[in-house]
Protein backbone atom coordinates (compact mmCIF):
# COMPACT_ATOMS: atom_id res chain seq x y z
CA UNK A 1 0.00 0.00 0.00
CA UNK A 2 1.22 3.54 -1.01
CA UNK A 3 1.97 6.00 1.98
CA UNK A 4 0.39 9.71 2.63
CA UNK A 5 3.85 11.24 2.32
CA UNK A 6 3.18 14.88 3.56
CA UNK A 7 4.79 17.73 1.51
CA UNK A 8 7.51 19.21 3.40
CA UNK A 9 9.22 16.88 5.80
CA UNK A 10 12.04 17.79 7.77
CA UNK A 11 14.60 15.09 7.41
CA UNK A 12 14.97 12.08 9.38
CA UNK A 13 18.04 10.51 10.01
CA UNK A 14 18.47 6.82 11.60
CA UNK A 15 21.52 6.39 13.77
CA UNK A 16 22.19 3.18 14.64
CA UNK A 17 25.54 2.16 16.81
CA UNK A 18 27.15 -0.71 18.02
CA UNK A 19 25.73 -2.43 21.23
CA UNK A 20 28.75 -0.96 23.46
CA UNK A 21 28.89 1.88 26.25
CA UNK A 22 31.47 3.58 24.30
CA UNK A 23 29.60 3.19 20.78
CA UNK A 24 26.14 4.02 22.49
CA UNK A 25 27.43 7.63 24.47
CA UNK A 26 28.83 9.45 21.28
CA UNK A 27 25.98 8.23 19.18
CA UNK A 28 23.60 9.97 21.76
CA UNK A 29 25.68 12.90 21.69
CA UNK A 30 25.26 13.37 18.20
CA UNK A 31 21.62 12.62 18.49
CA UNK A 32 21.72 15.54 20.67
CA UNK A 33 23.60 17.93 18.17
CA UNK A 34 21.66 16.66 15.23
CA UNK A 35 18.60 17.59 17.39
CA UNK A 36 19.93 21.19 17.65
CA UNK A 37 20.63 21.31 13.63
CA UNK A 38 16.87 20.68 13.57
CA UNK A 39 17.15 17.19 12.18
CA UNK A 40 14.70 14.35 13.41
CA UNK A 41 16.53 11.72 14.77
CA UNK A 42 14.94 7.84 15.06
CA UNK A 43 17.75 6.08 17.65
CA UNK A 44 17.85 2.28 17.19
CA UNK A 45 19.49 0.31 19.47
CA UNK A 46 19.27 -3.71 20.23
CA UNK A 47 16.67 -4.17 23.42
CA UNK A 48 19.64 -5.13 24.89
CA UNK A 49 20.63 -1.63 24.96
CA UNK A 50 17.59 -0.17 24.85
CA UNK A 51 16.65 -1.48 28.13
CA UNK A 52 19.36 -0.75 30.22
CA UNK A 53 19.83 2.99 28.68
CA UNK A 54 16.34 3.09 30.12
CA UNK A 55 17.56 2.44 33.08
CA UNK A 56 20.47 3.63 34.08
CA UNK A 57 20.35 7.06 32.13
CA UNK A 58 18.17 9.79 31.53
CA UNK A 59 17.78 9.72 27.75
CA UNK A 60 13.80 9.51 28.19
CA UNK A 61 13.17 12.64 29.58
CA UNK A 62 16.33 14.41 27.73
CA UNK A 63 15.07 13.61 24.66
CA UNK A 64 11.30 15.13 25.01
CA UNK A 65 12.80 18.15 24.50
CA UNK A 66 13.73 17.44 20.43
CA UNK A 67 11.06 17.26 17.97
CA UNK A 68 10.88 14.44 16.19
CA UNK A 69 13.07 12.30 18.15
CA UNK A 70 11.71 8.66 18.61
CA UNK A 71 14.03 5.84 20.54
CA UNK A 72 13.33 2.20 18.46
CA UNK A 73 14.43 -1.23 19.55
CA UNK A 74 15.68 -4.39 17.23
CA UNK A 75 16.80 -7.74 18.39
CA UNK A 76 20.01 -9.08 17.71
CA UNK A 77 18.81 -12.44 18.43
CA UNK A 78 20.99 -13.48 21.42
CA UNK A 79 18.99 -14.49 24.62
CA UNK A 80 19.32 -11.71 27.46
CA UNK A 81 22.39 -13.35 28.94
CA UNK A 82 24.68 -13.55 26.47
CA UNK A 83 27.99 -11.52 27.29
CA UNK A 84 28.17 -10.17 23.52
CA UNK A 85 31.78 -9.40 23.89
CA UNK A 86 35.31 -10.79 24.49
CA UNK A 87 35.12 -14.08 23.23
CA UNK A 88 31.42 -14.67 22.37
CA UNK A 89 32.08 -11.25 20.18
CA UNK A 90 32.07 -13.19 17.09
CA UNK A 91 28.94 -14.98 17.46
CA UNK A 92 27.49 -11.47 18.13
CA UNK A 93 28.68 -10.53 15.45
CA UNK A 94 26.80 -13.36 13.43
CA UNK A 95 23.98 -12.41 14.90
CA UNK A 96 23.85 -9.00 14.19
CA UNK A 97 24.34 -10.06 10.14
CA UNK A 98 22.00 -12.78 10.32
CA UNK A 99 18.86 -11.87 12.62
CA UNK A 100 19.49 -7.49 12.73
CA UNK A 101 19.99 -7.02 9.16
CA UNK A 102 16.44 -8.88 7.85
CA UNK A 103 14.72 -6.89 10.49
CA UNK A 104 16.12 -3.82 9.88
CA UNK A 105 15.81 -3.93 6.09
CA UNK A 106 12.08 -4.61 6.51
CA UNK A 107 11.65 -1.82 8.93
CA UNK A 108 13.42 0.72 6.69
CA UNK A 109 11.10 -0.44 3.43
CA UNK A 110 8.14 -0.32 5.76
CA UNK A 111 8.85 3.31 7.03
CA UNK A 112 8.77 1.54 10.69
CA UNK A 113 10.97 4.42 11.98
CA UNK A 114 9.69 7.21 10.88
CA UNK A 115 6.47 9.64 12.46
CA UNK A 116 3.68 11.31 10.98
CA UNK A 117 5.41 14.66 10.08
CA UNK A 118 8.55 12.80 8.94
CA UNK A 119 8.13 9.21 7.97
CA UNK A 120 10.75 7.83 6.03
CA UNK A 121 14.33 7.63 7.04
CA UNK A 122 16.35 10.29 4.51
CA UNK A 123 19.65 9.30 5.42
CA UNK A 124 21.46 6.49 7.59
CA UNK A 125 24.13 6.68 9.88
CA UNK A 126 25.66 3.63 11.41
CA UNK A 127 27.69 2.48 13.43
CA UNK A 128 31.47 2.18 11.65
CA UNK A 129 31.47 -1.25 13.47
CA UNK A 130 28.33 -2.72 11.21
CA UNK A 131 29.07 -0.76 8.44
CA UNK A 132 29.15 -3.69 5.69
CA UNK A 133 25.71 -5.11 6.65
CA UNK A 134 23.84 -1.31 7.00
CA UNK A 135 25.58 0.06 3.74
CA UNK A 136 24.47 -2.99 1.65
CA UNK A 137 20.60 -2.13 3.16
CA UNK A 138 21.21 1.21 2.62
CA UNK A 139 22.22 0.37 -1.09
CA UNK A 140 19.31 -1.53 -2.25
CA UNK A 141 16.81 0.55 -0.59
CA UNK A 142 18.19 3.92 -2.29
CA UNK A 143 19.10 5.74 1.20
CA UNK A 144 21.67 7.87 1.50
CA UNK A 145 24.50 6.38 4.17
CA UNK A 146 27.22 7.83 6.51
CA UNK A 147 29.45 5.87 8.89
CA UNK A 148 30.22 7.04 11.87
CA UNK A 149 33.55 5.74 13.81
CA UNK A 150 33.84 6.18 17.34
CA UNK A 151 37.35 5.44 17.45
CA UNK A 152 40.70 7.63 16.76
CA UNK A 153 41.50 8.62 12.85
CA UNK A 154 44.85 6.92 14.20
CA UNK A 155 43.20 3.64 14.62
CA UNK A 156 40.41 3.67 12.00
CA UNK A 157 43.89 3.90 9.12
CA UNK A 158 46.08 1.36 10.90
CA UNK A 159 42.68 -0.53 10.75
CA UNK A 160 42.27 0.31 7.30
CA UNK A 161 45.67 -0.73 5.85
CA UNK A 162 45.39 -4.39 7.39
CA UNK A 163 45.02 -5.70 4.24
CA UNK A 164 48.38 -3.83 3.17
CA UNK A 165 49.88 -5.47 6.39
CA UNK A 166 48.87 -8.78 5.48
CA UNK A 167 50.07 -8.38 1.24
CA UNK A 168 53.36 -7.30 2.54
CA UNK A 169 53.88 -9.82 5.09
CA UNK A 170 53.94 -8.13 8.08
CA UNK A 171 50.58 -10.20 9.26
CA UNK A 172 50.83 -12.17 10.72
CA UNK A 173 53.62 -10.73 13.31
CA UNK A 174 56.52 -13.46 13.62
CA UNK A 175 56.62 -13.86 17.20
CA UNK A 176 57.29 -12.15 20.73
CA UNK A 177 60.89 -10.68 19.53
CA UNK A 178 59.23 -8.85 16.53
CA UNK A 179 56.33 -6.60 19.16
CA UNK A 180 58.72 -3.96 19.38
CA UNK A 181 60.13 -3.70 15.75
CA UNK A 182 59.14 -0.99 13.63
CA UNK A 183 55.70 -1.54 11.22
CA UNK A 184 56.33 -0.13 7.80
CA UNK A 185 52.71 -0.48 6.20
CA UNK A 186 50.61 2.07 7.67
CA UNK A 187 51.84 5.06 6.03
CA UNK A 188 52.54 7.89 7.67
CA UNK A 189 52.85 6.08 10.82
CA UNK A 190 56.66 4.52 9.46
CA UNK A 191 59.14 5.12 12.65
CA UNK A 192 56.50 5.28 15.44
CA UNK A 193 54.49 2.32 14.94
CA UNK A 194 55.83 -0.77 16.38
CA UNK A 195 53.72 -4.14 16.24
CA UNK A 196 52.71 -3.98 19.64
CA UNK A 197 51.17 -1.17 18.92
CA UNK A 198 48.80 -2.09 16.11
CA UNK A 199 45.28 -2.63 17.01
CA UNK A 200 44.64 -6.26 19.05
CA UNK A 201 43.05 -7.72 16.14
CA UNK A 202 46.53 -8.11 14.81
CA UNK A 203 47.91 -10.18 17.13
CA UNK A 204 46.63 -13.47 15.74
CA UNK A 205 48.50 -15.87 14.39
CA UNK A 206 46.13 -16.61 11.33
CA UNK A 207 45.68 -14.03 9.08
CA UNK A 208 42.49 -15.94 7.89
CA UNK A 209 41.02 -15.04 12.00
CA UNK A 210 37.07 -14.43 11.38
CA UNK A 211 37.54 -11.36 13.59
CA UNK A 212 40.66 -9.67 11.85
CA UNK A 213 38.94 -10.49 8.54
CA UNK A 214 35.74 -8.85 9.15
CA UNK A 215 37.37 -5.83 11.05
CA UNK A 216 39.25 -5.22 7.82
CA UNK A 217 36.16 -5.73 5.84
CA UNK A 218 34.33 -3.02 7.80
CA UNK A 219 37.17 -0.26 7.71
CA UNK A 220 36.79 -0.69 4.15
CA UNK A 221 33.41 0.21 3.69
CA UNK A 222 33.47 3.63 4.28
CA UNK A 223 34.91 4.10 0.67
CA UNK A 224 31.34 3.21 -0.22
CA UNK A 225 29.76 5.59 2.26
CA UNK A 226 28.45 8.97 1.39
CA UNK A 227 30.54 10.11 4.46
CA UNK A 228 32.52 9.48 7.53
CA UNK A 229 31.85 11.07 10.80
CA UNK A 230 34.85 11.31 13.09
CA UNK A 231 35.02 12.25 17.06
CA UNK A 232 37.86 13.94 16.17
CA UNK A 233 39.37 16.97 15.60
CA UNK A 234 41.51 18.45 12.39
CA UNK A 235 44.60 19.97 14.71
CA UNK A 236 44.78 16.43 16.63
CA UNK A 237 44.80 13.85 13.48
CA UNK A 238 45.10 16.51 10.75
CA UNK A 239 47.66 14.40 8.57
CA UNK A 240 46.22 11.20 9.38
CA UNK A 241 42.59 12.35 8.44
CA UNK A 242 44.75 13.54 4.76
CA UNK A 243 45.52 9.95 3.96
CA UNK A 244 41.82 8.98 4.63
CA UNK A 245 40.37 11.15 2.51
CA UNK A 246 42.29 10.12 -0.53
CA UNK A 247 40.14 6.96 -0.08
CA UNK A 248 36.79 8.85 2.03
CA UNK A 249 37.01 12.04 0.51
CA UNK A 250 34.20 13.24 2.74
CA UNK A 251 35.19 13.36 6.33
CA UNK A 252 33.42 14.88 9.02
CA UNK A 253 35.47 15.42 11.90
CA UNK A 254 33.22 16.91 14.26
CA UNK A 255 34.85 16.39 17.71
CA UNK A 256 35.34 16.46 20.59
CA UNK A 257 31.97 15.70 20.37
CA UNK A 258 31.18 15.96 24.50
CA UNK A 259 32.34 19.64 24.42
CA UNK A 260 30.64 20.31 21.07
CA UNK A 261 26.98 19.28 22.56
CA UNK A 262 28.41 21.06 26.11
CA UNK A 263 28.73 24.42 23.73
CA UNK A 264 25.85 24.28 21.99
CA UNK A 265 23.87 23.72 24.86
CA UNK A 266 25.25 26.14 26.59
CA UNK A 267 24.50 28.58 23.43
CA UNK A 268 20.60 27.73 23.65
CA UNK A 269 21.03 28.37 27.05
CA UNK A 270 20.34 24.91 27.56
CA UNK A 271 21.58 23.83 30.92
CA UNK A 272 21.64 19.68 31.06
CA UNK A 273 21.79 18.53 34.84
CA UNK A 274 24.22 15.69 35.40
CA UNK A 275 22.77 14.14 31.81
CA UNK A 276 23.69 10.49 31.60
CA UNK A 277 24.20 8.09 28.99
CA UNK A 278 25.03 5.13 31.30
CA UNK A 279 24.43 1.76 30.69
CA UNK A 280 25.13 1.14 34.57
CA UNK A 281 24.05 2.30 37.63
CA UNK A 282 26.32 5.62 38.18
CA UNK A 283 27.03 5.97 41.96
CA UNK A 284 27.81 9.84 42.50
CA UNK A 285 29.10 9.31 45.68
CA UNK A 286 32.81 9.87 44.43
CA UNK A 287 31.84 13.44 43.56
CA UNK A 288 31.45 14.55 47.23
CA UNK A 289 34.32 12.46 47.91
CA UNK A 290 36.48 14.03 45.50
CA UNK A 291 35.28 17.79 47.14
CA UNK A 292 37.16 16.80 50.21
CA UNK A 293 40.05 15.93 48.07
CA UNK A 294 43.31 18.78 47.85
CA UNK A 295 43.84 20.13 44.46
CA UNK A 296 45.34 17.84 41.58
CA UNK A 297 46.10 15.12 44.02
CA UNK A 298 43.87 12.47 42.94
CA UNK A 299 44.65 9.92 40.10
CA UNK A 300 41.27 8.69 38.54
CA UNK A 301 41.32 4.82 37.43
CA UNK A 302 39.22 3.23 35.31
CA UNK A 303 39.25 0.66 32.51
CA UNK A 304 36.41 1.29 30.31
CA UNK A 305 32.98 -0.29 30.13
CA UNK A 306 33.99 -3.67 28.63
CA UNK A 307 37.93 -4.53 29.75
CA UNK A 308 38.30 -7.69 32.38
CA UNK A 309 41.31 -7.90 34.37
CA UNK A 310 42.33 -10.90 35.69
CA UNK A 311 42.77 -11.06 39.55
CA UNK A 312 47.06 -10.73 39.05
CA UNK A 313 46.56 -7.85 36.80
CA UNK A 314 43.82 -6.49 39.52
CA UNK A 315 46.27 -6.92 42.33
CA UNK A 316 49.21 -5.40 40.94
CA UNK A 317 47.09 -2.42 39.83
CA UNK A 318 46.15 -2.01 43.27
CA UNK A 319 49.23 -2.16 45.02
CA UNK A 320 50.79 0.12 42.25
CA UNK A 321 48.52 2.52 42.82
CA UNK A 322 48.44 1.86 47.39
CA UNK A 323 52.25 2.08 47.12
CA UNK A 324 52.31 5.09 44.69
CA UNK A 325 51.00 7.12 48.70
CA UNK A 326 48.26 9.03 46.08
CA UNK A 327 44.86 8.98 46.60
CA UNK A 328 43.11 7.36 43.83
CA UNK A 329 39.20 7.07 42.72
CA UNK A 330 39.18 3.64 40.97
CA UNK A 331 35.87 2.16 39.16
CA UNK A 332 35.51 -1.07 39.64
CA UNK A 333 32.49 -2.69 37.60
CA UNK A 334 30.85 -5.58 38.80
CA UNK A 335 32.06 -7.24 36.03
CA UNK A 336 35.35 -6.60 35.68
CA UNK A 337 37.06 -9.39 37.08
CA UNK A 338 37.55 -13.01 34.64
CA UNK A 339 34.92 -15.52 35.40
CA UNK A 340 36.04 -17.89 38.11
CA UNK A 341 38.44 -15.89 40.14
CA UNK A 342 38.63 -15.21 43.50
CA UNK A 343 39.22 -11.37 43.29
CA UNK A 344 36.41 -10.37 44.99
CA UNK A 345 37.51 -11.60 48.22
CA UNK A 346 41.04 -10.32 47.85
CA UNK A 347 39.58 -7.26 46.84
CA UNK A 348 38.02 -6.55 50.26
CA UNK A 349 41.02 -7.52 51.98
CA UNK A 350 43.13 -5.09 50.18
CA UNK A 351 39.68 -2.39 50.37
CA UNK A 352 39.90 -2.60 54.34
CA UNK A 353 43.86 -1.60 54.11
CA UNK A 354 43.59 1.39 52.49
CA UNK A 355 40.46 3.33 52.93
CA UNK A 356 42.34 6.30 53.83
CA UNK A 357 43.19 7.27 50.31
CA UNK A 358 41.43 5.12 47.73
CA UNK A 359 37.57 5.18 47.08
CA UNK A 360 36.18 2.71 44.76
CA UNK A 361 32.52 2.94 43.01
CA UNK A 362 31.05 0.54 40.24
CA UNK A 363 30.69 3.59 37.95
CA UNK A 364 31.09 6.98 37.66
CA UNK A 365 30.18 10.12 36.12
CA UNK A 366 33.53 10.24 34.13
CA UNK A 367 33.11 13.25 32.63
CA UNK A 368 32.44 15.35 35.45
CA UNK A 369 35.62 13.36 37.40
CA UNK A 370 38.13 14.22 34.70
CA UNK A 371 36.94 17.68 35.28
CA UNK A 372 36.75 17.79 39.11
CA UNK A 373 39.39 20.06 40.24
CA UNK A 374 41.05 17.16 42.48
CA UNK A 375 41.70 15.32 39.49
CA UNK A 376 45.48 15.28 38.60
CA UNK A 377 46.22 11.86 36.73
CA UNK A 378 43.76 9.44 34.70
CA UNK A 379 45.13 5.56 34.56
CA UNK A 380 43.28 4.61 31.80
CA UNK A 381 42.86 1.57 28.97
CA UNK A 382 42.91 4.29 26.32
CA UNK A 383 39.42 3.87 25.05
CA UNK A 384 38.75 6.65 22.42
CA UNK A 385 35.88 8.64 24.30
CA UNK A 386 38.12 8.20 27.76
CA UNK A 387 41.22 9.79 25.96
CA UNK A 388 39.22 12.86 24.52
CA UNK A 389 37.27 13.47 27.78
CA UNK A 390 40.99 13.19 29.54
CA UNK A 391 42.56 15.68 26.83
CA UNK A 392 39.70 18.22 27.01
CA UNK A 393 40.19 18.22 30.55
CA UNK A 394 43.74 18.95 30.26
CA UNK A 395 44.19 15.85 32.74
CA UNK A 396 47.16 13.90 31.64
CA UNK A 397 46.95 9.93 31.14
CA UNK A 398 48.67 6.85 32.27
CA UNK A 399 47.69 4.18 29.46
CA UNK A 400 47.19 0.62 29.83
CA UNK A 401 45.52 -0.40 26.43
CA UNK A 402 43.55 -3.98 25.90
CA UNK A 403 41.95 -4.13 22.77
CA UNK A 404 40.96 -3.17 19.42
CA UNK A 405 42.03 0.67 18.71
CA UNK A 406 43.51 1.58 22.47
CA UNK A 407 46.95 0.45 21.32
CA UNK A 408 46.81 3.22 18.76
CA UNK A 409 45.63 5.17 20.83
CA UNK A 410 48.07 4.73 23.63
CA UNK A 411 51.20 5.18 21.46
CA UNK A 412 50.19 8.67 20.09
CA UNK A 413 48.92 9.90 23.54
CA UNK A 414 52.63 9.17 24.73
CA UNK A 415 54.81 9.75 21.46
CA UNK A 416 52.48 12.06 19.43
CA UNK A 417 50.84 14.37 21.46
CA UNK A 418 52.83 13.52 24.42
CA UNK A 419 50.04 14.25 26.80
CA UNK A 420 50.36 11.12 28.52
CA UNK A 421 52.84 7.79 28.99
CA UNK A 422 52.43 4.03 27.77
CA UNK A 423 52.53 1.12 29.66
CA UNK A 424 51.04 -1.39 27.13
CA UNK A 425 51.58 -5.18 27.64
CA UNK A 426 52.84 -4.43 31.45
CA UNK A 427 50.63 -4.70 34.60
CA UNK A 428 53.52 -5.00 37.16
CA UNK A 429 53.19 -3.11 40.84
CA UNK A 430 56.29 -1.45 40.53
CA UNK A 431 56.00 -0.02 36.84
CA UNK A 432 52.58 1.35 38.30
CA UNK A 433 53.54 3.02 41.23
CA UNK A 434 56.76 4.59 39.37
CA UNK A 435 54.59 5.99 36.31
CA UNK A 436 51.72 7.48 38.87
CA UNK A 437 54.43 9.36 40.43
CA UNK A 438 56.05 10.34 37.15
CA UNK A 439 52.42 11.71 36.21
CA UNK A 440 51.39 13.35 39.08
CA UNK A 441 54.92 15.00 40.25
CA UNK A 442 57.83 14.71 38.01
CA UNK A 443 57.10 14.91 34.74
CA UNK A 444 53.89 16.87 36.06
CA UNK A 445 54.75 20.49 34.52
CA UNK A 446 55.33 19.37 31.22
CA UNK A 447 52.37 16.80 30.88
CA UNK A 448 49.55 19.44 32.12
CA UNK A 449 51.43 22.22 29.87
CA UNK A 450 50.72 19.95 26.76
CA UNK A 451 47.44 18.67 27.57
CA UNK A 452 46.46 22.12 27.53
CA UNK A 453 47.45 22.62 24.63
CA UNK A 454 45.75 20.18 23.54
CA UNK A 455 42.39 21.17 25.56
CA UNK A 456 42.93 24.74 24.61
CA UNK A 457 42.85 23.71 20.53
CA UNK A 458 40.06 21.24 21.36
CA UNK A 459 37.66 23.94 23.22
CA UNK A 460 38.59 25.84 19.75
CA UNK A 461 37.80 23.85 17.03
CA UNK A 462 34.16 23.03 18.59
CA UNK A 463 33.96 26.75 18.86
CA UNK A 464 32.11 29.23 16.54
CA UNK A 465 34.56 29.13 13.05
CA UNK A 466 36.73 26.75 14.65
CA UNK A 467 36.90 23.18 12.04
CA UNK A 468 34.53 20.40 14.02
CA UNK A 469 32.05 23.29 14.32
CA UNK A 470 32.29 24.08 10.46
CA UNK A 471 32.64 20.52 9.59
CA UNK A 472 29.13 20.01 11.81
CA UNK A 473 27.37 22.93 10.01
CA UNK A 474 28.38 20.92 6.54
CA UNK A 475 27.36 17.91 7.75
CA UNK A 476 23.90 19.11 8.47
CA UNK A 477 24.00 20.75 5.34
CA UNK A 478 24.43 17.56 3.54
CA UNK A 479 21.58 16.22 5.34
CA UNK A 480 19.32 18.91 4.51
CA UNK A 481 20.16 17.81 0.70
CA UNK A 482 20.00 14.43 0.81
CA UNK A 483 16.18 14.74 2.06
CA UNK A 484 14.79 15.06 -1.21
CA UNK A 485 11.56 16.42 -0.04
CA UNK A 486 11.52 20.07 0.47
CA UNK A 487 11.83 21.13 4.29
CA UNK A 488 9.81 22.19 6.68
CA UNK A 489 11.02 22.52 10.47
CA UNK A 490 8.90 20.61 13.10
CA UNK A 491 7.42 23.06 15.82
CA UNK A 492 5.72 20.03 17.03
CA UNK A 493 7.37 18.20 20.13
CA UNK A 494 7.20 15.03 19.31
CA UNK A 495 8.44 12.06 21.45
CA UNK A 496 7.97 8.46 21.01
CA UNK A 497 9.33 5.16 23.19
CA UNK A 498 9.19 2.16 21.76
CA UNK A 499 6.95 0.47 24.27
CA UNK A 500 8.55 -3.23 25.39
N1 LIG B 1 32.43 5.88 31.58
C1 LIG B 1 31.64 6.41 32.58
N2 LIG B 1 31.86 5.97 33.85
C2 LIG B 1 32.80 5.06 34.18
C3 LIG B 1 33.61 4.53 33.15
C4 LIG B 1 33.40 4.98 31.86
O1 LIG B 1 30.77 7.25 32.34
O2 LIG B 1 32.91 4.73 35.36
C5 LIG B 1 32.18 6.33 30.20
C6 LIG B 1 33.31 7.20 29.70
O3 LIG B 1 33.08 8.53 30.07
C7 LIG B 1 33.29 6.94 28.20
C8 LIG B 1 32.71 5.54 28.07
O4 LIG B 1 32.14 5.21 29.33
O5 LIG B 1 32.45 7.89 27.57
C9 LIG B 1 33.77 4.49 27.77
O6 LIG B 1 34.15 4.61 26.44
P1 LIG B 1 35.65 4.35 25.98
O7 LIG B 1 35.69 4.56 24.51
O8 LIG B 1 36.60 5.15 26.76
O9 LIG B 1 35.94 2.84 26.37
P2 LIG B 1 35.14 1.44 26.14
O10 LIG B 1 34.16 1.34 27.23
O11 LIG B 1 34.53 1.51 24.78
O12 LIG B 1 36.22 0.41 26.26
Amino acid sequence: MEKHVPHGCPPRVLLFPFSEQGHVNPFLKLAELLGLGGVHVTFLSTYYIHNRLLLHSDVQSRFKTYPGFIFKAISDGLPDDHPRSGEKSYEFFKALNVVTKKLLKHMLASDELGSDISPSVTCIIADGLLAEFTTNIATELHIPIIHFHVISACAVWALFSIPNLIENGELPIRGKEDMDKLVTGVPSMEGLLRFRDLPSFCRTSDVKDPILQGIARESRQCTRAQGLILNTFEELEGPILSHLRTHCPNVYPIGPKHTHLKLKLAKKEVISVQSTNSLFKTDRSCMAWLDAQPLKSVMYASFGSVAVLTRDELIEFWYGLVNSKKRFLWVIRPDFYKQGDDAKDVLAELLEGTKERGYLVGWAPQEEVLEHPAVGGFLTHSGWNSTMESAVAGVPMICWPRRADQQVNSRYVSEVWKIGLDMKDVSDRKVVEKMVNEVMVERREELVNAADEMCKLAVKSVSEGGSSHCNFDRLIEDIYKMNKKPCMKSETNEYVVDEL
